[in-house]
């Protein structure tokens, strides 16, 4: 097959060479992992039973049948017995398991997806109609796996040949990244997406090269297809000539050995060359990423995400973490963190992260009940959040920031909240941080605007790069559409920015940035020169900053940042932000 490249938006750095492996959306809905080689033969096992406990439901769906009930139906069994018993159902999956390593929901996903695939070609219409009857005997099979799945060790990196799994689908969710935090993936690539999508920030905290917004790229990669993932340069190339593979993988080997030395700064603390500290940060979307963010040198937590404990749980209400369950993921992070301070961000639900039950989803979600907006609307779930953090808050030093705040009814609504938690917990004897210090996400321009109704109210403020362009720009975070007007160098952007950092710090109050643009090396000089001293990024992202820090000297930036704080024309301020990482 002739190769061919395609071009995308790049949103997670890096390489990644490997074979395609398609996610249709059914899919998407089961776990993947891969197995490691002595329990293949229980994992072959396990998919045997499914197929033996389905014909037995099968057939005693038969005996119990009413009567009078239509023949079709009695039919209808019959070719679910059958395509049951057709080594396509019987047999195919428990080779990909064998060859491939997979679990087994992955595996008879992917044969289903492939006969529905062969089946879409056939010209006559009745047997075309049969793809729906293999789907359904494929999620019966596949109720029964999850009902009785066992939680295997998930292996990582390669399949049995060795060769390195790339991503490709339509879209993926957020939720749906959670799936693949076991890296059992090296690559992704989707059709829709934009830079700052909610899946795009997961790619980045997975430090998986990704690119997104390659129209068409589902439909133009076959599975199996070899795929070298540029996540720097945003292109995806399909079955490249052994020239170019050779050529990216002497990239790959280089961007290793650069990532090798930058680990010698992990110890270093980051000081510019005129000798002001700066404190650098983790974002982490779960407990487990502690121990990396702990790896990479960071000071503390600047930002945990926590509505990725609430999301990819299944469609019921009883599956929102309850407030023990929550307590225990905040004390597990804090404790994890040994000492370091853990900002704790409360649910920020809504726009591109929903939860499974979600209510109607609004016309304009970004725009709609999302974050800070939900939670007032749902106080019940607010407050078992909030009595989770502050019990938490007893074994180690927690800051709580809340999301998305616009107006001082917000804030004060907020604040009674945490009070009434603050009472409940005293009046049951359960201790907390009582001086715990609240802070908001600076990421609607009303509230950069208006920061003096911030600053008079909160300990402290924590700037969201990513919504406040999108707010600010109003272009949708996650439309590839128009992913080419995200710009966090718009002169909107930029004054917005310095005022909220300025006006912070003539106040005393700590003001940091936890966005994007806080983990991109393009702007580190930029925001140290506009007077930020505390950055909060993915730890795959901290050493690289740490690296720019190290080589900055504030005597010369300030000056040089002041212009550009000045500056109207894009052109202008681009070229100028782009000479203060060479002074
Ligand atoms: C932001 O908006 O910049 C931010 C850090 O929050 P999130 O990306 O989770 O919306
Ligand atoms: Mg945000």
């Amino acid at each position: 097959m002739a190769s061919f490249t395609l071009h995308g938006i790049p949103v997670s750095r890096g390489i990644a060479i490997g074979r395609a492996h398609m996610l249709t959306p059914a899919a998407l809905e089961v776990e993947h992992y891969l197995v490691e080689p002595e329990e293949v033969e229980a994992e072959v096992q396990r998919l045997q039973d499914a197929i033996v406990t389905v014909h037995r439901e099968l057939q005693s769906i038969w005996k119990h049948l009413p009567q009078d009930a239509p023949a079709e139906l009695g039919a209808f069994l019959d070719v679910h017995g059958l395509i049951l018993s057709d080594p396509m159902i019987s047999e195919v999956p428990l080779s990909i398991i064998r060859n491939r390593h997979y679990n087994a929901e992955w595996a008879l996903v992917t044969q289903i997806d492939e006969l529905s695939a062969q089946f879409d070609e056939i010209e006559d219409e009745y047997l075309r109609g049969r793809k729906q009857d293999i789907q359904q005997v494929g999620e019966r099979v596949l109720k029964v796996l999850t009902g009785t799945a066992t939680h295997l060790p998930r292996l990582t990196e390669a399949d049995e040949t060795g060769a390195h799994l790339i991503v490709v689908a339509h879209d993926i969710s957020p939720a749906d990244m959670l799936q693949f935090r076991d890296r059992a993936f090296s690559g992704f690539v989707t059709d829709l997406g934009g830079q700052n999508s909610h899946t795009a920030i997961v790619s980045r905290s997975l430090d998986i090269p990704a690119v997104v917004g390659v129209q068409n790229a589902s439909m133009l990669i076959k599975q199996d297809d070899w795929v070298i993932v540029d996540g720097d340069a945003g292109v995806v190339i399909v079955d490249p000539p052994a020239i170019i593979l050779e050529r990216y993988r002497e990239r790959q080997a280089v961007l290793l050995r650069e990532r090798k030395k930058l680990s010698k700064l992990k110890k270093t603390p980051a000081v510019t060359r005129d000798g002001t500290s700066i404190s650098l940060l983790a974002n982490i979307e779960l407990p487990d990423d502690c121990p990396v963010a702990l790896e990479s040198g960071a000071m503390g937590v600047g930002l945990f995400r926590t509505e990725f404990l609430f999301m990819g749980r299944g469609g019921h209400e009883s599956r929102l973490p309850s407030e023990d369950e929550q307590f225990e993921s905040y004390r597990k992070t804090v404790v994890a963190m040994k000492g370091r301070p853990v900002t704790i961000r409360t649910l920020d639900i809504g726009a591109d992260k929903q939860l499974d039950d979600a209510r109607e989803i609004s016309l304009n979600p970004a725009l709609g009940l999302r974050a800070i907006r939900y939670c007032l609307a749902e106080p019940q779930l607010f407050l078992t959040q909030l009595r989770a953090i502050l019990r938490a808050s007893a074994y180690g030093p927690i800051k709580l920031l809340i999301p998305m705040l616009a107006h001082a009814f917000e804030i004060d609504q907020t604040l009674a909240l945490i009070n009434q938690a603050k009472e409940q917990l005293r009046a049951e004897n359960i201790k907390f941080d009582p001086d715990i210090a609240v802070g908001a996400m600076i990421e609607v321009p009303a509230a950069a605007l208006a920061l003096q109704m911030f600053v008079k109210r909160l300990d402290f403020l924590s700037i969201g790069t990513n919504d406040l362009i999108q707010y600010t720009l109003a272009i949708d975070r996650v439309d590839h559409e128009v992913a080419h007007l995200y710009n966090p160098l718009h002169p909107a952007v930029l004054y917005l920015l310095g005022h909220s950092i300025s006006t912070a710090a003539k106040a005393g109050v700590p003001v940091s940035v936890c966005g994007e643009m806080a983990g991109d090396i393009r702007f580190t000089r930029l925001l140290l020169g506009m007077g930020l001293r505390e950055f909060s990024m993915h730890p795959a992202q901290l050493l690289s900053v740490k690296q720019e820090i190290l080589g900055s000297d504030l005597g010369k930036i300030l000056p040089h940042t002041k212009k550009i704080l000045r500056a109207v024309e894009p052109a202008i301020i681009t070229e100028a932000v782009e000479q203060l990482r060479i002074l």
